[in-house]
């Protein structure tokens, strides 16, 4: 080829290229424009009560967010428990596509996805730290989709209690045999190994918390942590005050979207509903961590309230308990089976790391 025909072959090829590149913007332009003119107004319900700080209140900024991020184009109005439809009636709403948007956590959904609960909090289980890596990075929030799939919900982590605390006792816990019979307000799988070592888990709303704890229909109960227990005036019912709460290492909380819904956004509202996830997941928890340092600081102030850890051989017993629950859950649960091993597998190589990097830091101080 001369010189001349290989500049006019390139020139052409060029052309030709930038032609196809205009094209192709012609038509992002166009598909773009469609979607900007549109506005969605979607609905997000929660299982939380009115004005709850940090969850609630975590679910309405995440709102916000996304109506600042996208110019107005989505706009969620979010609905705390009852004021649409009952709490506990939130997933059942985004699957059947009711509304679009819930928030909640994976454990209430339990009775109808056991497997669930590892999205949620194990007892023993992994802490926020841990459960970020799993669920981003290590493949967890995969499969958390893939067990909502046939719901036609998509999950998304928006939020972290942090390790909560292991509750209010009306007697100190000294020994095992302490807990032999003791009525405790202890849900989930919590409540199960509780049972196991012969306490007697009662299920109760946490509208029913304070007045069953101060009229001593139970003897015990777990909340969330010092800011919402101190909240919930619970130091008022009982004086013992017990960590670590080992049925509650991380609770993450969750944003459902309904699958119809959220394949009906252009990719740039998808992309937004998704960062702001990711954004308001580290907000609620550490929200939650900096209110519940200054709580504790008061509540040691408090007269009368008793800070004390769980005994060793306690904690010893509840781990052996939990380990033997998550394996008769397996054994009668191919689905449970199959996240509870994904987990496991996950958790023995982050231990492994934990205990050379953070464990090992805690230690020195
Ligand atoms: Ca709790």
């Amino acid at each position: 080829m001369t010189d001349f025909n290989w500049l006019k072959a390139l020139f052409i090829t060029l052309s030709l290229s930038m032609l196809a590149a205009c094209n192709e913007q012609d038509n992002n332009e166009a598909t773009a424009a469609t979607d900007s003119s549109k506005t969605y107004r979607w609905k997000m319900v929660t299982t939380w009560p009115p004005g709850f700080p940090v969850l609630q209140k975590g679910a309405e900024r995440f709102a916000d967010n996304i109506k600042a991020m996208s110019n107005g184009r989505l706009n969620i109005k979010v609905y705390a428990g009852g004021e649409l439809i009952p709490p506990l009636q939130t997933f059942d709403a985004v699957s059947q596509g009711t509304v679009e948007m819930g928030h909640g956590s994976a454990y209430y959904w339990a009775g109808k996805v056991p497997e669930a609960q590892f999205f949620s909090t194990v007892p023993f289980g992994l802490t926020a730290r841990g459960m970020n890596a799993w669920l981003y990075d290590g493949g967890g929030l995969e499969l958390w989709r893939e067990v909502y799939k046939p719901f036609h919900v998509i999950p998304f982590p928006l939020g972290n209690t942090g390790v909560q605390m292991g509750g209010w006792f009306n007697k100190e816990i000294n020994s095992l045999a302490d807990i032999k019979g003791l009525k405790m307000r202890i849900p989930g799988l919590g409540g199960k190994v509780f049972a196991k070592a012969g306490g007697n888990p009662i299920l109760l709303a946490g509208s029913e918390v304070y007045t069953s704890l101060e009229r001593k229909t139970i003897d015990a109960t777990e909340w969330i942590g010092p800011y919402h227990d101190q909240r919930l005036g619970l130091y008022r019912a009982a004086e013992h005050y017990y960590y670590p709460g080992w049925h509650e290492p991380g609770t993450v909380l969750e944003l459902t979207v309904n699958q119809h819904a959220w394949d009906s956004l252009p990719a740039d509202l998808q992309a937004i509903v998704s960062n702001a996830a990711q954004a308001e997941n580290v907000r609620m928890l550490s929200e939650m961590e900096q209110k519940n340092l200054s709580a504790l600081a008061e509540l040691r102030q408090r007269k009368g309230v008793q800070i004390h850890r769980f005994p060793d051989d306690v904690l010893h017993k509840l781990k052996t308990l939990t380990n033997e629950t998550l394996l008769e859950e397996a054994e009668k649960d191919p689905k449970f089976k199959r996240v509870y091993e994904a987990y496991q597998a996950f958790r023995q190589q982050n231990d492994a790391w934990s205990d050379i990097s953070e464990n090992a830091y805690i230690a020195l101080q």
